[in-house]
């Protein structure tokens, strides 16, 4: 087993890494920005090291730095996290190179599953099923003008190195096609430095149910059932739960088998996602593998009592994966809402600034991820996410009465939040039945006076 490791990343993921550490008896040492020096993570940590500047491309992103401090700290693996690093299969290949562990899959996975057109052909091979489109990247407008007028519009047009809901545009008809695949192509050319896209048919009204995948190097593979996250917006998840109020034990079985031979067909190692998208019908469709723990992995942790980070450290550590699929219960509901730094009333925008009051939620099936305080000031330079809370019980709905009930005793005062909303969309009928699709968002926005998201609604808040 590993003595020491080194966590290449900041916020709540960091500090969720550390206490899986701890709980191993395994040293920690973080890596924190100039902007970081008052984060929890550095306080937690065993030790730390201040890697460059606020702006991330400054410091997390810079790799160089971040093994530099792995060499210093002499440690024998880095855990990268989410976002960042995370799926840098350079990245990867420079700690394999310097004989440091990489908390994640090979660096031929990462690339291979990192390009979204050879990961769909790579799935599809494995008779798992795809949404219908182009044969890997396209050349030019014309010729995906031609894939789209084939498979019938309205089709999506995505970046092959898309993430975060960047690179990708919607086309209606072809009088439109031009514009938005220059759209699609300029945006993941600037966000990813490569424009190459793909076409696929776009899928009216989905659901987005993904799998949480654990495999060994010694070749097993298991699933640990499904999230729903289909309340996003923008691309963006907000509200995940687990189990998926819209799978039948059926559906959820071939779509678990299904995600196994997705992971298997990449030699997949340690944890990941495989995420579909789910038609009316109940058709499933691969979109893509995400090579690394997800921002949600709490909600499969509650539903399962499976610690991801435990058995994503044990597995880079080279042990085996000591459970069967049989094994894997669903023992019961949970539901994760993220809680951003952002103005749901003035179209979420960002709201960093100093917290001057914390009172986070407690009590019976409530768990709260964070790694802000009162006093700490969020930084303006990183995501708006500052908290994840998951609540848990026996059922669907006394999951989410307590998630209601923990979100309305969630006390941040100082900067704008993102609870107010999720609140409102809890009490939704709609989402209450289980309807939710990946338009709801928007139409629950239409549809809902803005002064119910607003910050001065919630009681406790100012
Ligand atoms: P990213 O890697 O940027 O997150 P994904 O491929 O995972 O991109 O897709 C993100 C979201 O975009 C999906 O959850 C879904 O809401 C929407 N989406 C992606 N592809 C399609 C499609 N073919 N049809 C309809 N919606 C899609």
């Amino acid at each position: 087993m590993f003595q020491k490791i080194l966590i290449a990343n900041r916020g709540e993921i960091a500090l969720r890494i550390i206490r899986a550490c701890k709980e191993l008896g395994i040293k920690t040492v973080a890596v924190y920005s100039e902007a970081d020096e008052q984060s929890l993570h550095v306080q937690l940590a065993d030790g730390a090291i201040c890697i460059g500047p606020a702006p991330s491309v400054d410091s997390y992103l810079k790799t160089d730095r971040i093994i530099s401090a792995a060499e210093i700290a002499d440690v024998d693996a880095i855990h990268p996290g989410y976002g960042f690093l995370a799926e840098n299969p350079e990245f990867a290949e420079q700690c394999e190179g310097c004989n440091i562990a990489f908390i994640g899959p090979k660096s031929d996975t990462i690339r291979m599953m990192g390009d979204k057109a050879v990961g769909r052909e790579t799935v599809r091979k494995a008779r798992v099923p795809v949404i219908p489109g182009s044969d890997g990247p396209v050349e030019n407008d014309k010729e995906a003008l031609k894939v789209a007028k084939k498979i019938g519009f309205p089709v999506i047009i995505k970046a092959v190195a898309g993430g975060g809901g960047r690179g990708m545009r919607l086309a209606h008809n072809a009088m439109t096609f031009a514009r938005e695949f220059a759209s699609a192509s300029n945006e993941a050319e600037k966000a990813f430095g490569n424009g190459s896209v793909y076409v696929e048919k776009y899928i009216e009204d989905p659901r987005h149910i993904e799998f949480q995948i654990l495999a060994d190097r010694f070749g097993k593979t298991i699933h640990l059932g499904e999230r729903d996250c289909s309340v996003q917006r923008r691309h963006q998840k907000l509200i995940e739960e687990a189990p998926s109020p819209f799978l039948s034990n059926d559906l959820r079985k071939r779509m678990g088998r299904a995600a196994v031979r997705a992971a298997t067909a990449c030699n997949y190692e340690n944890a990941g996602t495989v995420e579909f998208l789910v038609d009316k019908k109940g058709d499933f469709y691969f979109i893509e593998m995400n090579t690394r723990i997800q921002v949600e992995h709490g909600v499969t942790e509650e539903v399962t009592g499976i610690d991801l980070i435990n058995e994503q450290i044990r597995l880079a550590a080279g042990e085996k994966l000591d459970m069967e699929q049989k094994e894997v219960k669903f023992i019961r509901h949970a539901v994760e809402c993220r809680v951003c730094a952002e103005d749901p009333a003035r179209n979420f925008t960002p709201s960093p600034g100093e917290i001057s009051l914390y009172y986070p939620p407690g009590g019976h099936g409530v768990r709260v991820d964070s790694h802000v305080y009162g006093g700490y000031t969020i930084p303006q330079y990183y995501d708006s996410m500052m908290s994840k809370v998951i609540t848990f019980g026996r059922t669907r709905e006394l999951a989410l009465d307590r998630m209601y009930r923990a979100l309305s005793e969630y006390l941040i005062r100082g900067v704008k939040t993102t609870i107010p909303f999720s609140m409102a969309v809890i009490r939704d009928p709609v989402f209450r039945q289980g309807a939710a699709t990946t338009s709801y968002v928007e139409e629950f926005i239409n549809r809902t006076p803005k002064n119910l998201f607003s910050n001065s609604n919630q009681e406790g808040q100012e």
